[in-house]
């Protein structure tokens, strides 16, 4: 079994939090904002219950970003990389969304579910990985993940 590292940073290591639990869901996603945000062809995530983070705001700057509608991408205060972001499904349900990259050791993340928005794709992906096309497949998609992975893990 492996040992899951609970510790998250961002890219420059002022910001930093914890989960409380390994994510259960990641997902890749290839929309425009994601390849500004990140420099990178595709994102690479993790979804969590927002109650399973203790982010810390202070150091967090919020921005709305579409598409796609409903999160808030938090980027830190000192490098301006991306930490954490919010996903509002419905009131009072929030997920977390942290980039693989941001947990300090990879160790127990899941394998990613889904390429997301692949039609904005910069670069083929040749894996096994389910492909989503379209914006409201995408949409879909990701909503249809949180839901079956993570909704659950937010109740216990
Ligand atoms: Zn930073
Ligand atoms: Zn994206």
């Amino acid at each position: 079994m492996t040992v899951f590292d609970s510790q998250c940073q961002c890219p420059c290591g002022q910001t930093h939090f914890s989960v409380l639990k390994a994510p259960k869901l990641r997902l890749y996603c290839h929309c425009e904002i994601c390849q500004r945000v990140y420099q990178q062809p595709y994102s690479d995530f993790t979804v969590l219950p927002l109650s399973h983070v203790e982010l810390p705001m202070d150091d967090i700057r919020f921005k709305k970003l579409r598409p796609p509608p409903y999160l808030q991408r938090g980027f830190c205060q000192h490098c301006d990389q991306p930490v954490a972001g919010i996903f509002t499904l419905m009131p009072g349900l929030k997920f977390a969304f942290i980039p693989s990259a941001n947990y300090r050791a990879k160790k127990g993340l899941p394998e990613s579910s889904g390429h997301l928005f692949y039609h904005r794709r910069r670069v083929p992906c040749d894996d096994n990985i389910t492909k989503h096309h379209g914006y409201w497949r995408s949409e879909w998609a990701v909503t249809k993940a949180v839901l079956t992975h993570v909704m659950m893990q937010g109740r216990t």
